[in-house]
């Protein structure tokens, strides 16, 4: 049975995969309930369902729009593919319990900030409130720990961005602020820490390697989005596990 429902939630986080890449493409450019079907950037042509399908699309059309020929980005068909292993994984790890729905929600917001910040470098104010008020339902719905450390989590997370934003003068931005603490609501400082911790040693290595290799300047703008997220994903599934490692490692 757990085979059915792994592969229910690959096909489940696969469509809405697509859907979170035409959220986090359209919401900031404030046109995500302007146009109802989805179309192609560049010709303008409205997508039939057969353009749509997760995936299958993508490697049927040979990854370019049928109408124009413009190239479709892989960004769009790896976020769909992270999207169904992250929800399969969720299920796989969590299975039928109420911590299945925030794992859920995590993903969903992650996926859309990361497709947001890699596309625009926004982490749209909208996305966070949405899912903030999400979360907020699912902590009133299903309580763990006091009321008092999913508050302390938030303000921890805002308040740490805020420090490092004004100390590094622009390695940050807001909108890893407002995602942090939004992180932290949803984790905790234990977690949050964690989270933060593995997103700016993964964020270090690829700034590092990409300097390197000369794919970006020294001055050049960078998304911290994707790290967080990544950071994320991981302190959710074994952050207790890097904690209770790093303390038996360093302090016992
Ligand atoms: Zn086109």
């Amino acid at each position: 049975m757990t085979t059915v429902f792994s592969f229910y939630f690959l096909i489940l986080g696969l469509l809405f995969g697509s859907f979170f890449n035409v959220v986090g493409l359209r919401v900031p450019k404030r046109e995500f309930l302007k146009r109802k079907r989805s179309y192609c950037p560049k010709c303008l042509h409205s997508l039939s369902w057969f353009d749509l399908i997760p995936l299958i699309s993508y490697l049927f059309l040979g990854a370019r729009c049928r109408y124009c020929e413009q190239k479709i980005p892989l960004l769009y068909p790896l976020m769909e593919c992270a999207s169904g292993i992250s929800f399969m994984c969720s299920y796989i790890l969590i299975g039928f319990r109420p911590e299945l729905a925030l794992a859920l929600l995590l993903m969903s917001l992650l996926h859309i900030i990361v497709v947001s910040d890699l596309s625009y470098m926004i982490i749209p104010d909208k996305v966070l409130v949405f899912f903030f008020i999400l979360i907020m339902i699912y902590r009133v719905l299903a309580p763990s720990g006091t009321w008092w450390t999913a508050i302390l989590g938030a303000l921890v997370g805002l308040m740490g961005t805020a420090v490092i934003i004004m100390v590094s003068r622009g390695g940050m931005g807001g909108g890893d602020m407002k995602l942090l603490g939004l992180i932290g609501f949803a984790l905790g400082i234990k977690l949050l820490l964690v989270s933060f911790f593995l997103a700016v040693v993964m964020g270090a290595i690829v700034c590092v390697v990409l300097l390197r290799t000369g794919l970006i300047s020294r001055h050049q703008p960078f998304p911290f989005g994707p790290f967080i997220a990544a950071g994320t994903m991981t302190s959710f599934f074994s952050g207790a596990q890097i904690i209770e490692w790093y303390i038996t490692r360093f302090f016992l």
